[in-house]
């Protein structure tokens, strides 16, 4: 109830950057928008040293993105290396800084679709692979599939050559805390002591994602994630999910959401978005507010998405109290941004 209330206040701000970055884009230029995971996000409980590293991370991220474009790579490989940068920094909860199941493991999920083709590859419950944003590209172009899980992706990752890591690389310091906070509240819980507030105080879905358009006027999104704190081992959340966390459609628009996945989950978010914008012919800016400002906040699911249609009109709406964020839109200006008022 209280987290309801919380989301009310945020969605009363109905707080968006898409008109900010919605100049239209001429025949064979370029865009990329990137998030970096919503949630509690304030400034007051921020280090400037902390926001310095995050503002530097996501303007590498774009940035490695965006030269693909330029050179005229295509927007599932930009995606893809994009979203390798943020995996490999233990800033973000994908890859190398990713949450902890309630069972102390790490579990990672990822997606990546190609909005010309509609074709998509899926990753989830895995372990050992350093880039599972890698493996769900590889799952799309070289199998059969749209989705592996668990031993099995692992063994196809294996099969394909891609870096494995022993699990303990995924263990970080700051994420490792945030787990025995969990813990700790918990058994404060289960022992019918006060104290399973830091279950929610914890709420941060660092999960990370991009959407791009190439020269050719093709959109891809990708996402990939160590799902949420404390999630109980074996859980699949949305980024993983077509439709739900990721999706892509030429036709439409191109989204990948963050935020309590089980609710993005249920409500297909990135579908949602992209039939709107189809059926209803909505604005991508239009129909990604409705999404994430009106039918989510009735059902407190609290996040954001990153979305963008085929003329590179970006939208960036969240119900929390930040987000990380940037992209680069039609003038070629690269921004950053993580808190609302940014
Ligand atoms: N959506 C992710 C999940 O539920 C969490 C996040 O966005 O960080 O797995």
């Amino acid at each position: 109830m209280r987290h309801f209330r919380f989301l009310f206040v945020f969605a009363a701000a109905a707080f968006l950057d898409a008109a900010e970055a919605s100049a239209q884009l001429a025949p064979g230029k370029v865009a990329l928008v990137i998030h970096g995971g919503a949630g509690t996000i304030l400034r007051a409980s921020m280090t400037p040293e902390r926001e310095r590293e995050y503002r530097e991370k996501l303007t590498e991220a774009l940035n490695t993105g965006y030269q693909i474009l330029l050179k005229g790579g295509s927007s599932v490989d930009a995606v893809e290396a994009t979203l390798r940068v943020m995996e490999d920094s233990p800033l973000f909860n994908a890859g190398k800084g990713a949450v902890f199941t309630s069972a102390g493991t790490n579990e990672l999920d990822a997606a990546i679709m190609d909005g010309k083709t509609l074709k998509a590859g899926s990753v989830a419950g895995l372990h050992t692979v350093r880039n599972p944003i890698s493996l769900a590209r590889r799952v799309m172009d070289h199998s059969r599939h749209v989705m592996m899980i668990g031993d099995g992706a692992e063994r196809f990752a294996r099969e394909q050559g891609l870096e494995l890591v022993s699990p303990h690389y995924f263990w970080t310091e700051r994420r490792w805390r945030s787990y025995e906070r969990s813990r700790d509240s918990a058994e404060k819980a289960r022992s019918g002591k006060k104290g399973s507030g830091s279950l929610e105080a914890d709420k941060k879905y660092g999960t990370v994602g991009a959407v791009a358009l190439d020269k050719e006027g093709n959109l891809a999104a990708g996402t990939t994630t160590g799902g949420i704190n404390w999630k109980e081992y074996g859980r699949v959340g949305d980024a993983p999910i077509i439709g739900a966390g990721t999706y892509a459609n030429n036709a439409s628009c191109a989204v990948s959401a963050t935020g309590q996945g089980e609710i993005f989950i249920r409500r297909t978010v990135a579908a949602d978005i992209c039939a709107r914008v189809k059926y209803l012919r909505q604005s991508v800016s239009q129909a990604a507010e409705d999404v994430v400002m009106k039918e989510l906040v009735t059902v407190g699911g609290e996040g954001g998405v990153i979305a963008m249609d085929r003329l590179g009109n970006i939208a960036t709406p969240f119900n929390s109290a930040g987000m990380y964020r940037g992209w680069v839109a039609a003038d070629g200006k690269l921004i950053v941004k993580i808190y609302k008022d940014d």
